[in-house]
């Protein structure tokens, strides 16, 4: 904690995490660099840590997940 409440609000408790709001909005691209095997934690920094914490979202995430997934052509 600082001494400056203003800037611990601006923080948070954790540091910086996404939104519900910003969650959804970038959980399409974060399932799909996930699928695709790339670091979707550099793609969308926050949103892992979002996840954690949020049971909502992370039920979101894996039903999309499990989508698209489901989705993609065998190689
Ligand atoms: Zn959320």
């Amino acid at each position: 904690m600082s001494d400056n409440p203003l800037l611990d609000k601006l923080l948070g408790p954790d540091g910086p995490e996404l939104t519900c709001d910003e969650c959804f909005e970038h959980l399409d691209r974060y399932v799909e660099l996930e699928v695709a095997g790339a670091d979707a934690d550099a793609g969308v920094p926050g949103l892992r840590a979002h996840l954690a914490g949020c049971p909502a979202c992370r039920e979101e995430h894996d039903s999309l997940l499990a989508l698209v997934a489901a989705d993609q052509p065998k190689p």
